[in-house]
């Protein structure tokens, strides 16, 4: 896709989105199709990063403001605890190239994704 991503176009308000937390580098929009009782999707303001891992190479201070407004966002809207899920890659479900992190908390119908 050419152009700003989807989720800068609603950090610019040219699409609507709800946004429910910001910092000066990083937004929380409340996810369009959730996923759990709570389920907001954290994004840098900047789209240079298109996964995680491109993220975390360039600019690690960063990612770790991401994480700290999930917290936020975990404690405001649910219990304070918090699945974070970054998909990387078309093969892992990634559909939006500018990187973020799914936030689901609430009532979470698994306990683990793994073990
Ligand atoms: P991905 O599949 O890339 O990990 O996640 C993209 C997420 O963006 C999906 O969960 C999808 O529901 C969400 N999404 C896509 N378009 C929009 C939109 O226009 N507004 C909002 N709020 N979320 C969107």
């Amino acid at each position: 896709m050419t152009g700003p991503s989807v989720f800068t176009r609603i950090l610019e308000g040219s699409i609507p989105g709800d946004i429910v937390a910001e910092t000066e580098r990083v937004f929380a929009i409340s996810d369009i199709n959730p996923q759990a009782p709570v389920h907001v999707l954290v994004i840098p303001k900047t789209e240079q990063y298109r996964d995680v891992a491109e993220l975390a190479a360039g600019d690690p201070e960063l990612l770790a403001e991401m994480v700290a407004l999930a917290r936020r966002v975990a404690d405001e809207r649910a219990d304070g605890e918090f699945r974070l899920i970054f998909n990387t890659g078309a093969g892992a479900g990634q559909t939006v190239f500018h990187v973020h992190a799914h936030v689901l908390a609430g009532d979470l119908e698994e306990k683990s994704l793994v073990g």
